[in-house]
């Protein structure tokens, strides 16, 4: 997994012209059935990674926080929401919430997330590559790419089963 992470960002670069025709392709005229073929693709790729080998998403870009995450969370660490706030997180560029440092600072050892049980959605979601109307995020995914080996080859296989 590690030579895959290490190559990962030249070869999403090496696709991103082909990937953003399609994905200009995709929004113009989706499949009636996208949703349906996004999640069978998601599903087949989650088969065969292992997300605890990898973590690329947790050490290189950390997720939003939702005023609920961050309820939820401070509640399972004992702490006031604003408490949980001032230790944790910072507003960025959007005005969202997003964690102060990465790595992410729930990052455990072997990979494990140490708040898995109340991890923000945003990482329950990513790479969101279930998502319906996933046209709608193509700009995300062409991003995405470059971070979640799994992501990558959602898209490569989006490209090969999905005619336009
Ligand atoms: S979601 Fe993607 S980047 Fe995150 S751990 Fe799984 S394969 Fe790696
Ligand atoms: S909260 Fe957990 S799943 Fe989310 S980035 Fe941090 S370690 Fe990863």
């Amino acid at each position: 997994m590690d030579k895959v992470l290490r190559q990962l960002p030249q070869w999403a670069s090496d696709k991103k012209a082909e990937n953003k025709k399609f994905f200009a392709k995709l929004r113009k005229k989706p499949p009636k059935d996208l949703d349906y073929i996004m999640q069978e693709l998601h599903e087949s790729e989650f088969e065969r990674t292992d997300c605890l080998t990898c973590a690329n998403c947790c050490k290189t870009t950390g997720p939003l926080f939702t005023n609920t995450d961050i309820e939820r969370i401070a509640k399972h660490f004992r702490m006031k929401p604003q408490q949980f706030i001032d230790a944790y997180l910072r507003i960025d560029e959007e005005n969202d919430y997003v964690l102060q440092q990465v790595p992410c600072t729930f990052l455990d050892t072997d990979n494990y997330c140490a708040i898995y049980s109340v991890r923000p959605k945003a990482c329950r979601e990513f790479p969101h590559t279930d998502r319906k109307k996933f046209q709608q995020i193509s700009h995300l995914t062409l991003k995405n790419v470059a971070i979640c080996p799994a992501a990558y080859n959602i898209v490569e296989e989006m490209k090969r089963n999905i005619q336009l």
